[in-house]
C-alpha cells in the first residue's frame, strides 16, 4: 500500500513537498520553502498535516530553496532522521541554506525596525544557526547508486541537467513498481552541465510544469547578454542582473569567459559579482568537474576556469557592495537572488532603477509577487524597503536563459518513456502552464494525469 500527499508546488511554482506513505513509514521528497505573493509565505509558518518526527526519511531533488528551504523548519519541529541527496546538492545545501536564515533574520530585523510588517514583531522562519543545525542530517548519495531507504524503499539519484547536483529521484517500492520524482526537469544543449538523463519507465511520474504553456524564445542568450553590455557601454549606465545565485550566474560567468575569448582585442568593462552566496556557488561548480557537459571540460583543459573571466570583481563585504552605489557606468553587477525578492540586489535596484542610462536586465523566471514580476510587467513605480522608487531604467529580460525546460522540452523528456506511467502528476506550476502541458500530455501522448491540489492525497495501491 503507498499513497502520496502533495504538500507543496501543487498549482504553484514554489514550496515542493510531497508525502510518500508506504506501509507505516514516510518518506518526504523534497522540502521547500514557499515564496512569493504572502498568502503563499504564510503556508511556511502553518503545520504539516504530518508530525515531522513522523517522517522517516527526506530526499532532495536539488538545492534550490524552493526544494530544500523549509528544512530547518522541520528541523525545528523535531525532526532527527536523514537527509538524503547528491553530494553536490548537499555542498550548495551548506551553503543555500544557512545564507536563507540569514537573509530571513535580516529581513525580520529590517521590518521591525522600519516597522513595515503585518507581524509584530517580524520573526524569522529560521535563523542561520538553525539552518547550520539542520545541515548536520544531509548524507550526500552518489549519482546512480542504489540508496536503501525505510519501509523496504530503494532509490537512485539520476542526472536532471537544471542546476548542478540537480536530480530526478528514482524511488522502487517493496513490491517493485517505480515512483520517477522529476524535481525540476533542466534543459538540452544548455552550457556547463550534462543534458538530462534520459528515463524509460516509471508506474508513477511527478514532472513539474514551470513553462508548461511556453516554448523558451530562440534568441540565443549569449548575443542577447552581449547586446545589452554594449548598450550600457554607450549610455554610462550600469547594467544590473538579478541572477539566481546557483546555475544563472555561472551561466553568465561561463559566457562572460566566452565573450572574452572571443573579443580578446576589445577593453573589458567591470563585471561586479556582488553576492557571497554566488561567489560560493561558483566554487562549488568548480569541485565538480565531473559534472560538466563535453564542450565546458574542453573549455576547462584548454583555456582555464570557465566560470571565472578576467574582468569578473568578486566583492565580499557589504562595504564594498555599498561603495558600488558611488561607481559610475559602464560596468556590470551581477547579484542575487533572481527574482530580486532579497538580497544584495534589492538595495542596487533601490540606487539604479531611478537612471534611464542603467538597464536591469532579468534572466529568468519571475513568480508572481515579486519585485522582479512587477519590474518585467512594467511598473512605473515600485516600493522597495517600504520606499517608493519610480521605474526609469531600462527593464529587459532574456528569456532563453531559464534552467527549466520548456513545454517542447518536457515534450521531449516525456517520449524516452517506452510505457506511458500509471498516472503523471504535474507539479510545480502555476494553473494556466499546468493546464496547457496536461492537455499537450493527454492528446500528443495519451497519458492519464493529474494536477493535484495542496493537500491531495492520491492513493497509488
Ligand atoms: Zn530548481
Amino acid at each position: 500500500m503507498a499513497s502520496i500527499q502533495f504538500l507543496g508546488a501543487a498549482r504553484t511554482v514554489t514550496g515542493s513537498k510531497h508525502a510518500l506513505f508506504v506501509g507505516k513509514k514516510t518518506l518526504l521528497v523534497d522540502c521547500g520553502l514557499f515564496q512569493g505573493r504572502s498568502e503563499l509565505k504564510e503556508l511556511n509558518w502553518k503545520p504539516l498535516p504530518i508530525r515531522a518526527d513522523q517522517i522517516d526519511a527526506v530526499l532532495l531533488t536539488h538545492g534550490h530553496i524552493d526544494h530544500i528551504g523549509y528544512l530547518p523548519r522541520l528541523y525545528k519541529q523535531g525532526y532527527r532522521g536523514p537527509v538524503y541527496c547528491t553530494r553536490a546538492t548537499a555542498d550548495i545545501a551548506r551553503l543555500s541554506l544557512p545564507d536563507s536564515g540569514r537573509l530571513q533574520e535580516e529581513y525580520a530585523d529590517y521590518a521591525n525596525r522600519k516597522g513595515f510588517s503585518r507581524h509584530k514583531p517580524a520573526l524569522p522562519l529560521y535563523t542561520e544557526k538553525e539552518a547550520v543545525r539542520a545541515c548536520k542530517l544531509l548524507e550526500p548519495i552518489p549519482y546512480y547508486e542504489n540508496l536503501a531507504l525505510p519501509g523496504k524503499c530503494t532509490a537512485r539519484f539520476l542526472i536532471a541537467g537544471h542546476i548542478l547536483g540537480a536530480a530526478f529521484i528514482q524511488l522502487y517500492l517493496p513490491d517493485g513498481r517505480t515512483i520517477l520524482f522529476g524535481g525540476d526537469l533542466g534543459r538540452y544543449n544548455v552550457p556547463i552541465l550534462k543534458d538530462p538523463d534520459e528515463v524509460s519507465y516509471a508506474d508513477y511520474l511527478l514532472v513539474e510544469s514551470t513553462y508548461g504553456n511556453r516554448s523558451h524564445a530562440k534568441d540565443p542568450p549569449r548575443e542577447r547578454f552581449c547586446d545589452e553590455i554594449k548598450r550600457v557601454i554607450e549610455t554610462g549606465g550600469v547594467l544590473v542582473v538579478p541572477a539566481f545565485a546557483i546555475g544563472r550566474t555561472q551561466e553568465l560567468l561561463y559566457y562572460l569567459s566566452q565573450m572574452e575569448q572571443e573579443h580578446s582585442h576589445e577593453p573589458l568593462i567591470p563585471v561586479y559579482l556582488d553576492s557571497p552566496m554566488s561567489a560560493a556557488a561558483t566554487r562549488i561548480y568548480s569541485r565538480y568537474p565531473q559534472l560538466y557537459d563535453e564542450e565546458t571540460s574542453e573549455m576547462l583543459r584548454t583555456s582555464g576556469d570557465p566560470l571565472s573571466p578576467r574582468s569578473l570583481h568578486t566583492v565580499t563585504d557589504v562595504s564594498q557592495s555599498k561603495a558600488l552605489n558611488f561607481m559610475d557606468g559602464p560596468a556590470v553587477i551581477l547579484s542575487s537572488s533572481g527574482m530580486a525578492s532579497g538580497g544584495r540586489v534589492v538595495h542596487h535596484l533601490a540606487h539604479r532603477l531611478p537612471d534611464e542610462r542603467n538597464t536591469v536586465l532579468f534572466v529568468g523566471y519571475q513568480a508572481e509577487g515579486t519585485l522582479g514580476r512587477r519590474l518585467v510587467e512594467g511598473a512605473s513605480e515600485v516600493t522597495i524597503m517600504g520606499e517608493t522608487v519610480p521605474v526609469r531604467a531600462r527593464i529587459a529580460s532574456i528569456q532563453s536563459l531559464s534552467a527549466h525546460a520548456d513545454a517542447d522540452g518536457i515534450l521531449r523528456w516525456l517520449r524516452g518513456f517506452k510505457k506511458p506511467p500509471k498516472r503523471t502528476f504535474l507539479v510545480h506550476g502555476e494553473p494556466e502552464a499546468q493546464e496547457a502541458l496536461d492537455e499537450r500530455i493527454r492528446t500528443e501522448l495519451g497519458w492519464e494525469t493529474a494536477i493535484p491540489r495542496l493537500g491531495d492525497l492520491s492513493d497509488l495501491g
